[in-house]
């Protein structure tokens, strides 16, 4: 029903395709409004046969240009569920929506794992499969949950639920660790639930089955906090909107919208603090010039940049806005052989910024756009909470 009067509000102004970045850069992708609004239509009747909503990355820059409302990416989203489910599932993309499970089992032989990976024998098997032959994430000697449960936390009796994802839980937790250290050095103690990846790459190629599964398990073990009151924090824009967007719009599960209520973007959260006076920190003037990408997650939050915000309180720092779009990695798309040309194609305009702009390093909230802009650019990315750690002067030994 919600699905049919959607479509009606399409006033069909092509705006959401001018703005979608796989629509400039891949004309096998026949753009949000035909894969969206128009060819929903056919589907509502199981006539719809088309393929090109895989070329959808979920980037979510139709949903935040369109002037009616239209939940147009979702579209492309059930349009891949739809398909996948008529004409059955592929090795590499089951192989990238379980990243987690890799991960977990990779993790206790990290440096092992790290130097496997790209052996010449499993790289000719990965491009086999379909996967990019570019570098794959590392995972960390210590990952973030073993590192937080060797940490001696100071109790406090305010609370802050941390939900890490899956990059900060085992590629790189150094970003983790330091918003926990920002929250003890402020009096907050750092809850962190037995939750499991958010489901943003199985939304993304369409196992939205799996998704769901992911979703009740994570909103039966956070909604009880969302019903104490205490704030859910992500460091990662992608888990950001998934637990304030796409659980509630996907699956309507339990407790879905009481989480989406509490739940903060770290750089919003930080923001919030400093302006109640509640940051216990004097800041170290921070010398550098940085320039900040906005992450298309965390504009599709509509929460403005409050990291960027953040990075410009500190004395002394030098932080531009790239402006230039989407880097075009999109999580698990740009490591698909099929797709890395048109990842890197989309990313082109904000190489080039950066680049020209001569910063010493690139600010970003979402860990893969840090691995696409390094990659693509050579200039090392950082997450924000991590540059504002270094920006304060505390006492908190973690
Ligand atoms: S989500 Fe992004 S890639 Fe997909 S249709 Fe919308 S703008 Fe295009
Ligand atoms: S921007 Fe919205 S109203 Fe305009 S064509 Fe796209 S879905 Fe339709």
């Amino acid at each position: 029903m919600l699905k049919h009067k959607c479509l009606d509000q399409c006033i069909a102004c092509t705006a959401c395709t001018v703005q979608c970045p796989v629509t400039a850069a891949a004309r096998e992708f026949a753009g949000p409004k035909m894969v969206g609004p128009a060819l929903e239509r056919f589907r509502l009747f199981d006539q719809d046969i088309e393929i090109s909503a895989d070329y959808c990355t979920n980037c979510k820059n139709c949903d935040i240009t369109c002037p009616s409302s239209v939940p147009v990416s979702l579209f492309s989203t059930l349009a891949k569920a739809q398909y996948r489910r008529q004409n059955g599932k592929s090795l590499r993309d089951w192989i990238l929506v379980n990243g987690e499970m890799f991960a977990r089992l990779a993790s206790p032989v990290a440096s092992f794992a790290n130097i496997t990976m790209n052996n010449a024998v499993v790289r000719t098997m990965l491009r086999a499969v379909g996967i990019a032959d570019r570098p794959l994430p590392k995972y960390a000697e210590k990952n973030f949950y073993r590192q937080f449960a060797e940490l001696k936390q100071q109790r406090f009796p305010d609370k802050v639920v941390f939900f890490p994802g899956c990059y900060i839980g085992y590629n790189d937790p150094r970003v983790g660790m330091d918003l926990v250290a920002i929250l003890q050095a402020s009096r907050y103690e750092v809850i962190v639930p037995d939750v499991v990846c958010c489901g943003t790459p199985a939304v993304a190629n369409g196992y939205l089955e799996l998704a769901e599964e992911k979703a009740r398990r994570n909103l039966r073990e956070l909604r009880r906090w969302a019903r104490e009151g205490w704030p859910i924090v992500t460091c990662c824009t992608s888990c950001g909107l998934t637990l304030r967007q796409e659980y509630c719009e996907l699956f309507r599960a339990n407790g879905a919208d009481e989480v989406a209520s509490q739940h903060y973007d770290a750089g919003e959260f930080l923001l919030e603090m400093l302006e109640q006076g509640r940051l216990n920190s004097e800041f170290i003037p921070l010398a550098g010039k940085y320039l900040y990408h906005a992450p298309c997650h965390l504009r599709a939050q509509g929460i403005g940049l409050p990291s960027l915000e953040l990075l410009q309180s500190i004395p002394g720092c030098e932080v531009n806005v790239a402006d230039a779009g989407c880097c075009g990695i999109a999580g698990s798309y740009g490591f698909k052989k099929d797709k890395y040309d048109i990842a890197m194609k989309i990313g082109e305009r904000l190489f080039t910024k950066i680049k020209d702009s001569q910063a010493d390093m690139v600010v970003t909230e979402c860990g893969t756009c840090r691995i696409q802009i390094e990659y693509a650019t050579g200039v090392k990315a950082v997450h924000p909470v991590s540059l504002f750690k270094q920006a304060l002067r505390f006492d908190w030994v973690g």
